[in-house]
Formats: structure tokens, C-alpha cells, sequence
């Protein structure tokens, strides 16, 4: 497979460990994963499943965010990280929503990446939340393919080369396993190869 790296062992070593790796962020809906993935730029998961309750009782749908000011959009999402600018974001991205897609959320790449606020990562883990064909490079990813000795210049070149040499079925669960052992393990400051499933294959393993 890529550069060399035995995918299949990996995944094969990680499925054992965590049998099956998932986003934190919680969501019902593709309306909702889309708010919360937003609001989750540079800011903890835990810290924007804590608003979900409040926040989806006020604004059940894009009409709800077209229609209130940005100041109370703004003040319904004051603790996060950057909230004046996801504020705007979450009022343009819901306008293109009503506007262009009839309020629904286009679970395709392409489109995706049209709505404002919304990049390649959000985009695939909006795919990867509804078991749709995607691989999300996060921080977490991005870190762990980089211990891995794939260096990518960016997450977005990773995702892209990593869909060409993996079979489809592969990207999604392969990625969410990824991710979760770079939360759980090969975490950024410290990273505990002591416990890594994949030491044996990583170019990085201190242990
Ligand atoms: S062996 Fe260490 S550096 Fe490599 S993936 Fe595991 S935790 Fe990360």
C-alpha cells in the first residue's frame, strides 16, 4: 500500500484494540454534525457537545440561524473558541442551506465544500458520521500519519493521496481508528508507544 506501510496489519492491530473508532462530537442528524463540526474548529469536542442540548432547542433548523441575529447566534455560542466568526459562518453556511440544498444537507464532497465554513476535513467527517465513503485527517490524524513517516505538507494532501492508494471501504473506519489512537495514545506532547498497538509498524515508536 502507500510508501510502504502495511494498512491492513494496522487497521487489523487497531480494530482489535478499539474496535471501532468514532467521532466525539454528538449529533443526531446531518444538520446538527454540520453545526457542531463547525463550532469544533480549533476548540475541544467536549467543550461543544456541552452546548448541544441548549443549543439545538433554540436552533432546530438552518431557517433558525438565517432568522436570528447574529448577536443572539453569537451569544448562544459565547464559551467556544473564534465564536463572533463561526457565528457569521453558521448564518451564511445555514442561508447557502435554505437557498441551494432546500434545508438538507448534502452528504457529497463536492458540495460540501461549497458551503461556507466548510473545508475537506468537516466535509469528510460529515461523510464518515453517516457511513459514507470519506477520510478525515484532523490534528489527530494528520499527527499520527506524520509518526507514521508519511509526510504530507497538509491534511488535505494526506486525505487525497491516502483515498488513492487505500480500497474505499478502508478510508472511513481506517481513519476514525486513526483518529482515536491519536487521541488516546499518540497523543500530541506525549505519546504512549508503550501501550501502541502499531509500535511494531511506526517509524516513531520510542518504546
Ligand atoms: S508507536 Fe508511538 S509514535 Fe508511533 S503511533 Fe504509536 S504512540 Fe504514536
Amino acid at each position: 500500500m502507500s510508501k510502504g506501510i502495511n494498512w491492513e496489519k494496522i487497521y487489523g492491530l487497531l480494530k482489535e484494540r478499539f474496535k471501532e473508532g468514532r467521532l466525539e462530537l454528538k449529533y443526531q442528524t446531518p444538520f446538527e454534525l454540520l453545526v457542531m463540526a463547525i463550532l469544533a474548529s480549533q476548540e475541544s469536542d467536549k467543550k461543544v457537545n456541552s452546548l448541544k442540548e441548549e443549543l439545538f432547542n433554540r436552533f432546530k433548523t438552518p431557517k433558525d440561524f438565517v432568522e436570528a441575529s447574529l448577536e443572539e447566534v453569537q451569544r448562544s455560542i459565547r464559551s467556544i473558541n473564534f465564536y463572533r466568526r463561526k457565528a457569521k459562518l453558521l448564518k451564511e453556511c445555514c442561508k447557502v442551506l435554505l437557498e441551494k440544498y432546500g434545508g438538507e444537507v448534502p452528504l457529497d464532497l463536492e458540495e460540501l465544500i461549497k458551503l461556507p465554513g466548510v473545508g475537506r476535513k468537516t466535509a469528510n467527517m460529515l461523510l464518515a458520521g453517516f457511513k459514507r465513503p470519506a477520510f478525515v485527517v484532523d490534528r489527530h490524524v494528520f499527527r499520527v500519519l506524520g509518526r507514521l513517516g508519511l509526510k504530507f505538507k497538509e491534511p488535505d494532501e494526506a486525505e487525497i493521496e491516502l483515498k488513492k492508494a487505500l480500497p474505499k471501504e478502508l478510508w472511513s473506519p481506517l481513519s476514525l481508528l486513526l483518529m482515536t489512537l491519536g487521541k488516546e495514545v499518540c497523543r500530541a506532547k506525549s505519546p504512549n508507544c508503550k501501550e501502541c498497538p502499531i509500535c511494531n509498524y511506526c517509524k516513531s515508536c520510542g518504546y
